[in-house]
């Protein structure tokens, strides 16, 4: 039976929050906080310990136990350390309950079971968690109990990022500083910092949790290894899609719940293009917190599907064939004082500032669009970008009608550049009409879309971090304005000068622009032509990081070092080639133990039904034998298949991890991979279904 409950009641009662901030704090101690949160000021022990204690005693109402530093290191998940609150027994024997600013400001989970990518031997394994004061603690309840979970960074012992936090807070700087720097030039003298805000909407699929333990390479993988697509046209049945419908919105409901309780404010749910997949949508927030919050979505679908007797799969491609998963990242960047940059606005002054702001972007994307590609790069996505669906793995942006038309005049009209100021600004703003939201703006087959006043990254995989991309778009949207403000800043004629530089970003950067079908074959063509990078493996992605340009620009705004950045592909590398390493284990012990045996077994019966037909009556066993034939080639073919993966394994398993390993899994484990499941998917179409050892694509996608 349902349960009511009142969203505005419930929502963000499990987060330390300003409102409970306010309440439980001092005033001295509660404004020195937002001093430290707002303006990136120190925080002083003596703060953080009134913090702390306030911090757990709020936590204990909410029945916690244990508190833990809650972060997110380079495997894709978040980790924790869990430590109770009791300090040591008193003579009394009783216990006390503590939880001094130390241990919330810094913790030290051994770091030597974390991904370094080289930067930390394990001798010296210490690393260190530090408290991001700017993403708020909260309590986590479930049946571990609760705990009061607390965000923070994770950073080795000589302060290199060991995380995804870390350079994310360095480019919300760096993108802050290059912000303020641009809108003062335009007579902003009140805004006083500029965050990116986020809002990832989140895809993924849904299947019954009892066929889930039947597929080896769902528990192991996350997606499906082998299958055959269901009869085409299958149809549901309305009564019994409506039984469906009700469990998942069920399932839904009590999502909602939980993050709501968390203060994720779940906005927008619906099903999408295959069966049994789904989206999530909450309200845009600023980045960081974002992030964090992408990341308790993805826990709390996995953890209540539990209860519904589902499971939630996050893998970008569960099944082959099959629309697959992935997060669209809302990016826009905001004032304190809530005035969008990336909003055209109505006046020509506003317009201005905004084609600037635009084609710095078309800049920054144009010049870094490998770096965008790398930051969506994991073994899953492969399977999406460039492989056999969208996005496509060719970064482009998409402005829609209008503001091409706007950008076309800017680039053509070349006397308005040239003609007195002022009253050329406005000519050219006249043909800026108010930029309302873009009826048009629903390409979906951009990976770049402006969307209205914000932009559309689509190309980040459902089961990854958001925040790699979101460090990348900091970034390099830092560098153009940057740029453009050194410009400007020494100008004589600020308005001639940035008309200037609006049409020459505009006309120099062009070949990023693409507003067609991005999913067709004459695109890729198109953009070879223009120059622009198509990668569609993680492998080929990752020298990105490391070029001279990439360097230049994270060392720039002290976002990355060259080590830090060098660490991080050689992470990529070694996470691709153990996912790969994995999903081979998995098929080579699904062929061997389940599959093959299984088409043996179908071969027998078949051998015996020949016989005993033909001792019975001597009818025509042609079918009979014409499918034995049939089954015992594709079992041969198979059984090849089987030694071939064998082999490629222990090769790519022989190497040493790195660049060259990783090659090896792409070109010779992938290839060998997929020699074997063509045979054993063929097989599937024809072994008797009650003879096949796990439930089929049918079973999964349509019966949820
Ligand atoms: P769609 O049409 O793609 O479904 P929506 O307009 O519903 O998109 O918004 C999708 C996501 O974008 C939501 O998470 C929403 O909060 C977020 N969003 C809306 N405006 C902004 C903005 N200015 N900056 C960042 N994200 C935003
Ligand atoms: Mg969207």
């Amino acid at each position: 039976m349902s349960e009511y409950f009142n969203v505005s009641e419930i929502f963000g009662e499990n987060v330390f929050n300003d409102s409970v901030m306010q309440e439980r704090l001092p005033k001295k101690v509660y404004k020195k906080l937002k001093e430290v949160i707002q303006e990136d000021r120190e925080m002083d022990l003596e703060t953080a310990d009134v913090v702390a204690h306030e911090m757990k005693e709020w936590a204990i109402e909410k029945g916690a136990t244990h508190y833990t530093h809650w972060f997110q290191p380079l495997t894709g998940v978040t980790a924790e350390k869990h430590d109770s609150f009791i300090t040591a027994p008193m003579p009394s024997g009783k216990v006390l309950m503590s939880f001094s600013g130390k241990e919330l400001i810094k913790g030290e989970p051994d770091a030597s079971s974390f991904p370094s990518g080289g930067l930390r031997a394990t001798f010296e394994a210490r690393g260190y968690t530090a408290w991001d004061c700017t993403s708020p603690a909260f309590v986590r309840q479930d049946a571990a109990g609760a705990t009061l979970c607390i965000p923070t960074a994770f950073c080795s012992y000589t302060g290199e990022a060991l995380d995804q936090k870390t350079p994310l807070l360095r480019s919300m700087e760096a993108i802050n500083q290059q912000s303020l720097r641009l809108i003062r030039l335009f007579g902003n003298t009140t805004s006083k910092r500029v965050t990116p805000s986020v809002g990832a909407e989140q895809e993924y699929f849904l299947v019954d949790h009892e066929k889930y333990l039947k597929r080896k390479d769902l528990v192991f993988t996350g997606r499906t290894l082998f299958g055959a697509m269901p009869p085409k046209g299958q149809e549901m049945d309305d009564h019994y899609f409506g039984a469906i419908r009700e469990r998942i919105a069920a399932y839904m409901r009590d999502v909602n719940k939980e993050l709501w309780k968390l203060g994720v404010s779940a906005k927008t749910q619906h099903n999408e293009v295959a069966p049994a997949q789904h989206e999530l949508a909450p309200i845009y927030a600023e980045v960081n917190i974002a992030v964090d919050h992408n990341q308790l979505v993805m826990e709390t679908l996995k953890k209540v599907a539990g209860r519904h007797g589902l499971r939630c799969l996050l893998h970008e491609k569960p099944f082959a064939g099959v629309n697959g998963s992935g997060k669209h990242n809302n990016w826009s960047i905001i004032t304190d004082d809530g005035i969008n940059m990336l909003d055209p606005g109505k006046t020509p002054h506003e317009n201005i500032q905004f084609l600037l702001v635009l084609t710095c972007i078309l800049k920054a994307v144009d010049k870094h669009a490998d770096l965008l590609r790398e930051s969506a790069a994991d073994a899953g996505n492969d399977h999406r970008l460039g492989a056999n669906e969208a996005p496509p793995a060719v970064i482009s942006i998409y402005l829609g009608e209008q503001l091409q038309d706007v950008m076309s005049q800017l680039i053509s009209t070349g006397e308005a550049t040239r003609s007195l100021k002022g009253e050329v600004l406005q000519t050219g703003v006249k043909s800026l009409p108010d930029f309302m939201k873009d009826a048009t703006d629903r390409n979906r087959t951009s990976p770049f879309a402006f969307t209205g006043n914000k932009f559309e990254f689509r190309m980040v995989g459902s089961n990854d971090s958001i925040a790699a991309p979101n460090v990348v778009l900091n970034t390099i949207v830092a560098e153009a304005f940057s740029d453009a403000c050194d410009i400007l800043e020494s100008a004589d004629d600020f308005e001639e000068a940035v008309h200037d530089l609006i049409k020459k970003q505009a006309s120099e950067h062009q070949r990023i622009v693409f507003n067609g079908n991005g999913y067709s074959e004459e695109w890729i063509e198109e953009a070879q032509r223009r120059g622009l990078p198509n990668i569609n493996n993680l492998v080929d992605a990752v020298p990105a990081l490391t070029t001279e340009k990439a360097v230049a620009l994270f060392e720039k705004f002290n976002v990355f070092t060259q080590a830090e950045l060098e660490s991080r592909g050689e992470i990529l590398y070694e996470n691709y080639a153990k996912a790969l390493n994995i999903e081979a284990r998995t098929m080579i012990d699904m062929a061997g133990k389940q599959i093959i045996p299984a088409v043996i077994k179908y071969t027998s019966t078949l051998a015996n039904s020949i016989n005993g037909v033909k001792a019975a009556c001597d009818a025509d066993v042609s079918v009979q034998i014409g499918l034995l034939k049939e089954v015992s080639n594709l079992l041969a073919e198979a059984k090849k298949a089987l030694t071939k993966l064998c082999e490629a394994a222990d090769q790519a398993g022989a190497m040493e991890v790195g660049r060259e390993q990783a090659i090896c899994c792409r070109d010779q484990i992938k290839t060998a991979m997929e020699a074997l499941r063509k045979p054993i998917d063929q097989l599937e179409m024809i072994v008797d279904k009650e003879m096949w050892p796990m439930p089929s694509y049918g079973d999964l996608i349509f019966e949820v």
